[in-house]
Order: C-alpha cells, then structure tokens, then sequence
C-alpha cells in the first residue's frame, strides 16, 4: 500500500545540463574495447600501396587509415551498409573516437570499399595476419580449410542458364534452316544465285543476313501468312536474342548459370535450414582457412564444388603470407587426386578425407569380398585376384580428363572366366568378364591420407576442424548476421569476404 512517508526519489535528470568540461570521448571507451583493438592494429600497417592509390590535386581527401578503421569497425559491429556506418559516425561515441570526429558520407565510404580497396585489401589482410603470428596468437604450422556460400546481392529470380541458352540457339537454327528451305522452294530461281547455307554457326549478323536475303527471294511471291509472321517475328527478334546470348555466354564462361543482376554470381544450391531443405540462389562460394578460429586466408569462388577451389586457395596463401601451411586440414570434398598430388608437390602435410573415408572404415565394407580395396594384388605379377581366387591381369590404360583439365590415368584388369562362377550376380553386372578400372596414384594418395587421418595427429585433428573452420562459419553467419553480400561482382564481393575476415580476426584478438 502506497502511504505518505514512502516518497518516490528520482536521480537528478536534466537533458539541457550544461557541463563545464565537456568530457572526452576517449574517456568514456573501456580500456579494453574492441574499438581500441581496431585502431591500434591499424595504426601499425604498412598503408603505402594504398596511399599510393591517392592522386595529387583537387579536394582533400579523408585520410585512408580513417576510412579502413571506420570500415572493419563497421563489419565488426555488423554494420555492412555505408549508410548505416554513416549514420553511426554521427551518433555512436566508438565511432566518432575512431574517425576523430570526421564525418565520411556514405558515398565516399561506399567509393572507398568498392574502388580503393580493389586488389589490395588481401595485402591489408596478410600484415593483420603475419602479426598475429608475430604475437603468437597463430602459427604457419597448421590449416583447417572449408567453404560456405554466401548468397549474392540479387534475387533468385534472375537466372540464366547455359544450357537454355544452348537450346534456345539450336531453336533459332532450326528454324532459320526452315524459312531458307521454304525460300528455295518458293522461289526457286531467286534462291539459286546464293550459296548453300550452312548454319551450324550462327550470330546476329549471320541471321540479318540470311533474312535479307530471303526476304529479296521472296519480294514478289504469294508467300504463307504463317511463314511471313515468323519472318516478320525473326527479322525483329532473332539477331538481338543473339547478341544477348553471345554475351551471357562470354560472362558464363565454364559456369552453366549466372544471375542477370550479378553475372559474376553462380546459381547455388545452398542449405536453408536444419531439416536439410535447400533452394537454389545466386551465391559465391567463400573459401577461408583457420587456426585456433583466426582466418588465415581467404578467397572467393564461382564453383559451387570445394574440389576445384583447394589449388587456387593455397596458392593465395603461399602469395599473401609467403608460404603455404605445412599441414591442411579438410573434408572429403577437397579429397581429389590433384589435391593430394599438388599438396604433395608443394610439401604440404594432407590430412585430407577422401569419398567414403568414413564408409571404408565399417566392418560391412571391410568385409566385402568384391570391392577393389579388398581385392588381393600381386605387385610382381601385376594382377589382381577376385574373390574365386582367379587372376584379374592388366588389359590397357585409360586416360579420363576432370572437368578442369587434369588428366588421371588407370589401369583396366580384367577377370579370365566369369561364365558360370557362383559368385557372378554379387560381383559385377557386366556382360563379359570383370574389368575393373584401378587408379594405382589415387589408391596410394588415399592410402597415405588414411594412415595420416588415423594416427594420432590425425584423430586430433579431425576434432579440432568443426570445432575450428566451420564455427567461424557460424559466427559470421549467425553471431555477425552476415548471409548476403551486398555488393556485385566478384572483385568487389572478394572486398567484403576480406573485410569481414578482418573484423572477425580483430574481434576474436580483442575477446
Ligand atoms: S564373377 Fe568373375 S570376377 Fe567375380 S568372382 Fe566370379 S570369376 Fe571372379
């Protein structure tokens, strides 16, 4: 019950208060904020490839050492939009501290995050990265490398696809073959002075061509009505559709999709939640490798496949940080025979799973009598036994070359009699004799990896990769709130990947 003698106290309030000092900003920062990190470290790079970027003359600019801290504290504080990071240098202390009171509007912040840190940002990277090695936080030693895709800023509904792009061109051939058939039939003698067309190439300019001509050809005949619209729709249409093909096709290169807004981003499939429910969306494919949760390189992909990204990763690393790492750490799907070969020539330690790594440990494979591990080899003689004990000897070599170009060569045994073995319906379905395809420098990469991933390094590496890579995944994504890139086009999107592995480095040196 409320009585006369309980009177409420409130603390002194007054918004108009006048201070007598006004108090400094860099009071009012703990000593041990995150800000102070950000500053401090980038207070200590070497800036001059960036500074060099500055062209004499005109306005004063804001110092690029301002414009990098505001930035990496923005990342930091999952602030990825320059009119957000503009606003805040105007209404949050940390950032006035960091800017020293200037005001960037978010057009120069936006201009100093997509043009000046072109191509040099992953130099920034590497000196933030090399001290940390200096400080001990991380070392050269070891690496755990995984991707992730990150969604493209452009929505799924602005697909090209390669191969409609295919069949819409063999639509417009065929047609185009039809109306000159018809041509030559109509008008005989008009078509006869032309050369025999042949339209296995076709492009804009082939199709004004061909239709000029059949259109002279058929300037005085009585003419279909359904031929003379789908001339007239031709003439319109067909060498603009063309042009425009030509020129995704040029912007696809080996990819088979791109989206309309962003043609540098590749359409994904990519896991929306737990269940296992996936959509497919313009993205990038984000390649980091870690230590101890610190990035220590990072790169960006068109392919959505980790397989053919490992070579183009390392050599990144071995160019940013001097070196590449002297053991890798990586899932089954880096596990390829030019991974292991290129890691091999570059005296890099795989610990790297293959395809089936964990199914070949159960006792089911182990025990099945007819899969080529489990097949007995003679090194002398050069031959294999099958399960009935018969020889499998060497008929030829075959050579296979992977989407990328690399060429893996294999060795084809073949089994003497399978007509009436017991066994036949268990051990293949082929029509002949068993022929099996060996690998003998894939066989001896996974063998190597398999003793590396079950010794005793191995096994704690293996529980140190989740643990590692993949919960920097789940930071950025989840604590940081980063799913979408918010600019286009690779170079600029590999800007973004950059500062975000900056702010997540710094962030985790001041935890
Ligand atoms: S089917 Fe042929 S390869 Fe298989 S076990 Fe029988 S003999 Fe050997």
């Amino acid at each position: 019950m409320h009585t006369q003698s309980s009177k409420v106290v409130f603390k002194a309030y007054n918004t108009n208060q006048n201070l007598l000092l006004p108090p400094s900003l860099e009071e009012m920062i703990a000593e041990n904020h995150p800000v102070r990190v950000v500053n401090q470290v980038i207070d200590h790079l070497d800036l001059e490839p960036l500074l060099n970027r500055y062209k004499g003359g005109g306005c004063s600019s804001y110092h690029p050492r301002l414009m990098l801290k505001v930035l990496i504290y923005g990342y930091l504080t999952n602030l990825y939009s320059s009119r957000k990071i503009a606003q805040a240098l105007h209404e949050n202390i940390h950032f006035m501290w960091l800017s020293g009171m200037s005001y960037p509007e978010h057009n120069t912040i936006n201009r100093f995050r997509s043009e000046r840190l072109k191509g040099i940002l992953k130099e920034i990277f590497s000196q933030v990265v090399l001290l940390l090695v200096d400080l001990g936080h991380v070392s050269l030693k070891q690496a755990c490398l995984d991707g992730t895709k990150i969604e493209a800023n452009a929505n799924r509904y602005t697909f090209v696809w390669g191969q409609s792009i295919k069949n819409n061109k063999e639509k417009i051939k065929k047609q185009l073959k039809e109306l000159w058939s018809y041509a030559e039939l109509v008008a005989k003698e008009e078509m006869e002075n032309n050369e025999p067309e042949d339209f296995e190439q076709i492009d804009a300019e082939k199709v004004r061509q061909t239709i000029a001509h059949i259109d002279q050809a058929l300037s005085n005949k009585q003419v279909d009505k359904k031929v003379k619209k789908k001339l007239n729709y031709a003439r319109k249409n067909w060498p603009e559709k063309l042009d425009r093909y030509d020129q995704q096709q040029k912007q696809m290169g080996d990819r088979n999709s791109m989206s309309k807004t962003d043609p540098d981003a590749t359409f994904m499939r990519m896991k929306e939640d737990h269940i296992g429910n996936s959509q497919l969306k313009p993205a990038y494919n984000w390649q980091i490798t870690t230590q101890n949760q610190y990035i220590l390189g990072y790169t960006i992909h068109q392919t959505p496949a980790d397989t053919t990204t490992l070579i183009t990763h390392m050599e990144s690393l071995e160019q940013t940080l001097g070196q590449m790492p002297e053991d890798l750490i990586a899932d089954a799907g880096y596990g390829s025979e030019e991974n292991y070969q290129f890691l091999e020539e570059n005296e890099v330690e795989a610990f790297v799973k293959y395809n089936y790594f964990h199914k070949e440990q159960s006792e089911k494979w182990k025990q099945d009598p007819h899969r080529i591990e489990n097949l007995y080899y003679n090194q002398q003689q050069d031959c294999y036994y099958c399960p009935m004990g018969q020889p499998m000897t060497f008929v030829q070599d075959k050579t296979i070359t992977s989407v990328n170009g690399y060429k893996q060569k294999l060795r084809l045994y073949q089994a003497q009699r399978c007509d009436g073995c017991p066994m036949r319906g268990a051990c293949h379905k082929s029509k002949g004799n068993r022929i099996i395809e060996v690998n003998p420098k894939l066989l001896r990469y996974k063998q190597q990896a398999r003793e590396r991933l079950n010794s005793e390094k191995g096994l704690k590496y293996r529980s140190q990769r989740p643990a590692d890579v993949e919960a920097v995944f789940g930071i950025t994504k989840y604590n940081r709130n980063f799913r979408r890139f918010l600019l286009r086009g690779e170079e600029k999107v590999e800007i973004e990947a950059g500062l975000i592995s900056l702010a997540h480095n710094l962030l985790k040196m001041a935890g």
